[in-house]
């Protein structure tokens, strides 16, 4: 697989509401979309900067896929994502290269995107998401 740019990085944020007047208000940023991923816990905003992107996360519940982050180190950089051809493709190479896909087959993202994310203990601490599709 061969990546050729950042799709969006993401933030872990309490309340996107709170947080838009730093993105919205203050940079004078574009929200192209907010949405709510109930099977993931999370609602998210999509903010366009240039050609990428920033997303905050806000968890729905104390079950999200987020709350742990939130709790044991509050709002900030959750993870940077990069732009794919092919997800499923790229789980595979991933695999082959030791890498530690946190799933075998890819989930649905924000936007009818499919994803997936690599753990951050095999990739130098970094949260990674591949993201196949357009938001
Ligand atoms: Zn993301």
């Amino acid at each position: 697989m061969k990546s050729e740019r950042i799709d969006h990085i993401g933030i872990v944020v309490k309340s996107i509401e709170e947080r838009l007047s730093v993105y919205r208000d203050l940079l004078k940023l574009e929200v192209t979309g907010i949405e709510e991923l109930p099977e993931r816990g999370l609602k998210v905003a999509f903010i366009k900067v240039g050609d990428t992107r920033i997303e905050l996360l806000e968890p729905l519940s104390e079950n999200s896929q987020i709350s742990k982050f939130l709790e044991s180190r509050g709002e900030g950089i959750h993870h940077i994502a990069f732009r794919v051809d092919d997800v499923k493709a790229a789980i595979e190479e991933a695999v082959s290269l030791e890498l530690k896909p946190l799933s075998r087959e890819p989930e649905s993202g924000a936007g009818g995107t499919k994803i997936v994310f690599l753990h951050p203990k095999s990739t130098g601490g970094v949260l990674m998401e591949l993201v196949e599709g357009h938001h």
